[in-house]
């Protein structure tokens, strides 16, 4: 459980070698952050944040490091094992055994430095009830964005999860439902994906049916995000007004890949968010790679291989020119789903430099940039005075490379400090490239 040494009157004062504030594109040096409660008082060079005359003050100095705000990950699936199995294998497991797995992948999330998580795809009642416990102080985790369990077609992607729904007024009832039941936004899956019944070149619902979605749940005054693995389902999603398109695939019918400049224009023209999620895309290739050095591969097995690293290449591709086009990219880690384990969020962030952003940049992708595409950012994202104090210490400087993000030393989140037990129980949340 986090640890709260300090009693309520007392302040929490972090001072750290440098200071990234989520906000300014500059490091600080010998930043310091001022913390009361849950909330920052102040952040800035440390000579200049001070807690009031005769005040009781924890200081906590992290000389070297850095102090920055928690990472925001805006694409998780905390049902997952990230070991291999499809998403498919999920329907089989019950309930509460995903509960489990949920809050086992939550403290993977927290304690490797992500404060804030968007959950896109849990069945049922599982991470609403997971958040329950975490408020009951059952157990921890980062601070929860629930869509209770996605919208979908029958036979769609991910419908073994709750959502199967048919028609606009099906639709309507099931945003309220999901709404009433505690979801923050409404996840929705415009196109089927890697779920067996689904047709991933294919749109799913038709452009009544998704604005439908998008008007119940923004007059409710919820976003929304559409799964989006090929282009009549990012062209439907917009001609919906979705907020934010996921996966952003430019594959046709016939399973071949066109990006489109006119789409990418009618995205960022209409102000969504678009989360790539390129790491997902690599860490099944790396598995097959793994087990191509122990064992030769199979012929389905080498097909396979050979058509996803394609398919990364095309979206890599795709990302690169959406990110030279000036679009709102963010980070979303889309784990734990196959290969890609909870607790990795970083290989992300490194796509995201790989795709041409700065290392400020991709910071930003996953701290203020992440905080906006949820509607967050007035809470969390960045260290400034109201906002929650969700912060990390990083050994090295992020804005430099983002690998040092692999090197979170502390996490505090609502300013208190998270227990994270041992580094040896740590490194069991971390996979390694082939
Ligand atoms: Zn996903």
């Amino acid at each position: 459980m986090p640890a709260n040494t300090a009693s309520p009157d007392t302040f929490l004062l972090i001072k750290a070698g440098r200071l990234i504030d989520g906000v300014s594109d500059k490091v600080i040096p010998n930043g310091a952050v001022l913390a009361k409660d849950n909330k920052i008082v102040a952040a800035g060079p440390a000579s200049s944040v001070q807690a009031p005359e005769g005040a009781s003050v924890e200081v906590l100095d992290y000389p070297g490091k850095t102090l920055m705000p928690g990472m925001v990950d805006c694409h998780t699936h905390h049902n997952g094992f990230g070991d291999g199995r499809p998403g498919d294998s999920l329907a089989d497991i019950p309930d509460e055994i995903l509960a489990l797995q949920s809050a086992r992948n939550a403290r993977a999330s927290l304690f490797t430095g992500v404060t804030t998580i968007r959950e896109n795809g849990p069945k049922a009642y599982t991470m609403l009830r997971l958040r329950d416990a975490v408020n009951a102080g059952i157990t921890q985790a980062p601070r929860t964005v629930l869509c209770g369990w996605p919208v979908s077609i029958i036979g769609g992607h991910m419908w073994f999860f709750g959502g199967q729904v048919t028609g606009e007024n099906e639709i309507r009832g099931m945003v309220r439902r999901l709404i009433k039941d505690g979801a923050d936004y409404i996840k929705v899956t415009a196109t089927g994906g890697t779920t067996a019944t689904s047709y991933p070149l294919l749109p799913s619902f038709n452009v009544d049916e998704l604005t439908a979605l998008t008007r119940t749940a923004h007059d409710l005054g919820k976003l929304t995000a559409a799964h989006c693995s090929s282009e009549t389902g990012i062209t439907n999603a917009l001609d919906a007004g979705i907020d934010m398109i996921i996966h952003c695939m430019f594959r046709q019918p016939d399973g071949t890949n066109r990006f489109s400049e006119k789409i990418a224009e009618r995205i960022a023209k209409q102000g969504a968010y678009v989360n790539p999620t390129l790491h997902v895309q690599r860490s099944t290739p790396w598995a097959l790679e793994e087990k191509k050095r122990d064992r030769s591969l199979t012929k389905q097995e080498q097909q396979k291989l050979d058509h996803m690293w394609q398919s990364y290449e095309w979206s890599m591709e795709d990302s690169r020119r959406m990110v030279g086009m000036g679009l709102k990219i963010i980070t979303g880690s889309d784990s734990s789903w196959t290969d890609y384990k909870l607790g990795n969020a970083v290989y992300e962030v490194e796509q995201l430099v790989d795709i041409g952003f700065t290392n400020m940049n991709a910071v930003k992708s996953v701290t203020l940039d992440a905080a906006r595409a949820l509607n967050m950012d007035k809470l969390v994202g960045s260290l400034e005075p109201g906002k929650e104090a969700d912060m990390i210490i990083v050994d090295g400087d992020p804005s430099k490379d983002v690998k040092t993000l692999w090197n979170v030393n502390e996490v505090f989140l609502a300013g208190k400090r998270v227990e994270r037990g041992s580094d040896g129980s740590r490194a069991v949340f971390h996979q390694s490239p082939p």
